[in-house]
């Protein structure tokens, strides 16, 4: 999930100009120029690190460490890997001082992962998130402007969970509200795509891939030039569909919110891991590996954040990357991965025919919980599991209740049960999954 294309991203036209065109050339450059790139970008944050966030200044005083004893990428790995609980705890301290003069905002992970994390990003960050979108974009024929049009459960969340469409004339940008997608609804997501003629289509691979089923049996033509996915992992039968339905390409991409990696398909395949934007390790698992491929957790550190600079950061999710160097058929010199293994989610279906994917962005709304998932038991049954955290605040979880009770309709039961801290000791290990179900979507549309 990545903030693109807003009207915020308008303010600033010179920097993202000058970046915009620095990030056209370096696309092309070799292995090493790239290194020299994201080394002298990280130099740059290190040392803004050192004079400028306390806990930078305490890690490396107590490592004895100085900005200058990082010479090579390789040098970083003298650093220990930044985790999502160290982040939490040290919040205060990783703020970096005058922080107000790189223009933050503060943002919050979904909580996917269990407990959501607070952090900061700025003017930079944003610039380089606008460019990175572009530059991705425009690898399948997008010009600034063309009309697009985009899933986004958020945007409705915030405004009104009732309505399928919006749309900005100053981004040529269809919204789309994924939580109405149902047969009944589809007259509706057809109208506005005629009306619009959105060229592009953005959205989780769930969204993207219902639209396409639906479209198939209703024997609509709905036909776009390429289609953008982000935020799940994508699979191959669900790629085939979408392809086949919308008559185009389907375009991956993996990010995460904190903005410190970031990896995109190109036309001809391959997952490109952008270096400009971030640096990407992997911490390999051996358990995990083999042969010509080396699969590990992803660790990033971001080459632009100077508000709140992540370095090592533990995202949580694994990717593979080949042990040589690849290289794609495309030409470009950005580095290859074989493929990330992020979130996977189930789709939630109601008795009244609503489908409901991306239901974990819901978890925004909960306030000192530690982990939660929304598990459908049957049709009409949907249990929510909670583990509760430090400042639980009852009036949250009332309030979270409400609004997927208001998404799933009166035909659904759903109930919380708070689980004791222990249970999450028994599932020490298992890959977190924030929306799960008995019920196949498949068979009820
Ligand atoms: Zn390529």
């Amino acid at each position: 999930m990545s903030l693109d294309f807003r009207v915020r991203d308008y303010l600033f036209p010179l920097p993202i100009l000058r970046l915009r065109s620095f990030l056209e050339k370096s696309q092309w450059f070799s292995a090493e120029k790239l290194e020299e790139y994201q080394m002298s970008r990280l130099k740059a944050v290190l040392n803004h690190s050192y004079e400028n966030v306390p806990y930078y200044r305490r890690l490396l005083d107590g490592l004895g460490l100085k900005p200058g004893d990082f010479r090579r990428l390789e040098d970083l790995k003298k650093l220990p890997v930044l985790t999502k609980d160290e982040m939490r705890r040290n919040y205060p301290l990783l703020q970096a001082r005058g922080m107000a003069a790189y223009r933050p905002h503060l943002c919050r992970t979904t909580g996917t992962t269990g407990e959501p994390v607070k952090f900061f990003l700025d003017k930079s960050s944003d610039v380089l998130e606008f460019c990175y979108y572009w530059r991705y974009w425009s690898w399948a024929g997008y010009r600034l402007h063309d009309p697009f049009a985009e899933f986004s459960l958020q945007h409705f969340i915030d405004t009104d969970p009732g309505r399928i469409h919006a749309f900005s004339r100053i981004t040529n940008r269809l919204v789309l509200n994924p939580s109405r997608l149902s047969m009944e609804n589809l007259g509706g997501f057809t109208a506005a795509i005629a009306k619009y003629r959105p060229q592009f289509v953005k959205g989780s691979p769930q969204s993207l891939y219902l639209l396409a089923i639906l479209a198939e049996r209703r024997s609509l033509d709905l036909r776009f030039r390429a289609a953008f996915t982000t935020g799940e992992m994508i699979l191959p039968p669900h790629r085939k569909k979408i392809e086949e339905v919308f008559g185009c390409r389907l375009i991956d991409s993996y990010g995460h919110m904190e903005r410190t990696v970031a990896v995109s398909q190109c036309p001809h395949g391959g997952y490109h891991i952008n270096s400009e934007y971030g640096i990407l390790e992997t911490d390999e698992r051996k358990e995990l590996s083999c042969g010509d491929t080396a699969t590990g957790g992803v660790v990033g550190t971001s080459l632009h954040n100077l508000a709140m600079p992540l370095i090592r950061y533990d995202v949580g999710d694994l990717i593979e990357v080949p042990r040589s160097g690849e290289r794609c058929g495309c030409g470009r010199g950005l580095p290859l991965c074989r493929g990330i293994m992020g979130r996977t989610q189930d789709m939630v279906i109601t008795p009244d025919g609503r489908i409901l994917a991306n239901l974990f962005i819901l978890f925004n709304t909960l306030v000192g919980v530690k982990w939660a998932q929304i598990a459908q038991e049957e049709v009409d049954h949907i249990r929510v599991l909670l583990v509760e955290g430090e400042g639980f605040s009852a009036e949250s979880e009332r309030s979270f209740l409400a609004q997927l009770r208001g998404l799933v309709g009166e035909g659904v039961r759903v109930e919380a049960e708070h689980k004791a801290k222990d249970f999450l000791e028994g599932r020490a290990g298992a890959k977190y999954v924030p929306v799960t179900s008995r019920v196949r979507a498949e068979n009820y549309l």
